[in-house]
């Protein structure tokens, strides 16, 4: 049997042709296939508007910059996530304050994080970022909710997502990254997302005013719309009116985007059949525990999650995965808790701050999650597992 991957991407014929017919346009970086991709990702979550840009986390930049985070600012997030989530908001000075995660989830608690906002003087804090960790979409209207009572602004983190929803107290589907809830989402194209470019990444809002920073801010700050400039000295001006950054993404990628994104359905539909398997094979059996899912029972279909990874929570974690590596499948952890990494802890957070992520970590595995794992691939995933843990 070939060596299992907790995740990796599916490059068809037609994604090939699609690389290569850009290679051969006029346009190596910025094209006509840029504004495509954002359209059609726009029209996929349901949201107004979507910049392209160079990864997951110059999104996450860049959204920092649009919603102006400066040393002054403290924002809320989940340390149960990939750093990146973090960093953001460190790159413009801002501090980051992690909260604790529902222990049936792994997602940030909106409890907790009432709690963490309710104990400081209004004003305090400025922002949260939650993440749909591992492709169940946070339920954000309490969390909107919270935001509206204390004047912060909301950021979800979607990078596991694309085409995850919740639904509503009024019973409608909210797709993830749709903006009606949150001011801005963040999307990723790395190869273990659900779309891949390589890399690539993507941010969706609902604001014209916040579209038009992430825009400035993609590329060095610099506009050359003339009813945006202050002055206009003929046909070459332009100006630079913000510190921005090179965060663009070139055409031949958002090419590869758009063919990905046309089979998004498809992939999505494979892994939540995956995920049902899985379900189904690890149910009642004892000494293993999966994350509880947001049930879904309208609209005909189970649930919303996205189904980035399929994660089992087992007391002798270390030993599963070694388990698993000597007969070649690679399972993953996911994640160390962020506030534990060297560079957070000499921040002030230490070990014992977050006690549920940290539970969390000490238990979880990420199994092979991904649309072209086979049946007879996942099925012998299925039995080491059970061989290891009812031995
Ligand atoms: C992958 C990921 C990112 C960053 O994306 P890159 O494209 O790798 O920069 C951000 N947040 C989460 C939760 C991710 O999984």
């Amino acid at each position: 049997m070939n060596p299992i991957p907790y995740g990796r991407q599916h490059i068809t014929e037609a994604d090939i042709a699609a690389v290569v017919e850009t290679l051969q346009s006029d346009f190596l970086t910025q094209g006509p296939k840029v504004a495509e991709f954002e359209q059609a990702f726009a029209r996929y979550v349901g949201a107004r508007y979507a910049v392209a840009c160079a990864n997951g986390t110059a999104a996450l930049h860049l959204c920092s910059l649009a919603l102006g985070v400066s040393q002054e600012s403290r924002v809320i997030t989940t340390p149960i996530t990939f750093v990146a989530s973090a960093n953001g908001v460190r790159y413009c000075g801002g501090q980051v304050e992690f909260s604790d995660i529902d222990p049936d989830t792994a997602l940030l608690d909106v409890e907790k994080v009432r709690e963490l906002i309710e104990s400081k003087p209004k004003g305090y804090y400025s922002g949260i970022i939650p993440v749909d960790f591992a492709g169940n979409p946070v339920n954000l209207e309490p969390f909107r909710q919270l935001a509206d009572e204390h004047g912060l602004w909301l950021v979800e983190d979607a990078a596991h997502s694309p085409g995850g929803y919740f639904i509503d107290s009024q019973g409608e589907k909210q797709h993830c990254g749709n903006g009606n809830y949150a001011d801005l989402a963040i999307f990723s194209f790395h190869p273990v997302k659900h779309i891949a470019t390589g890399e690539g990444g993507m941010v969706t809002t609902n604001s014209e005013e916040l579209y038009q920073k992430l825009l400035l801010y993609r590329t060095h700050g610099i506009t050359r719309d003339p009813a945006l400039m202050e002055k206009n000295h003929g046909g070459w001006y332009m100006e630079m009116q913000e510190l921005g950054y090179n965060y663009r993404i070139p055409d031949m990628l958002c090419a590869l985007g758009l063919s990905q994104l046309s089979r998004a359905e498809e992939g999505l539909e494979r892994r939540r059949a995956i995920a049902n398997v899985y379900d189904e094979a690890f149910a009642g059996v004892a000494g293993i525990q999966t994350l509880t899912t947001t049930p879904e029972a309208l609209h005909g279909e189970k649930t919303g999650h996205a189904y980035h990874l399929y994660v089992i929570r087992v007391p002798e974690r270390k030993g599963l995965y070694d388990y698993l590596r000597e007969h070649h499948i690679f399972a993953q952890v996911h994640y160390i808790p962020a506030h534990t990494m060297p560079y957070y802890r000499s921040l002030g957070y230490k070990k014992g701050d977050f006690p549920a992520a940290e539970h969390y970590y000490a238990e979880c595995l990420s199994l092979p999650m991904y649309p072209t794992l086979t049946e007879t691939e996942q099925a012998f995933v299925i039995k080491k597992v059970k061989e290891f843990v009812q031995q």
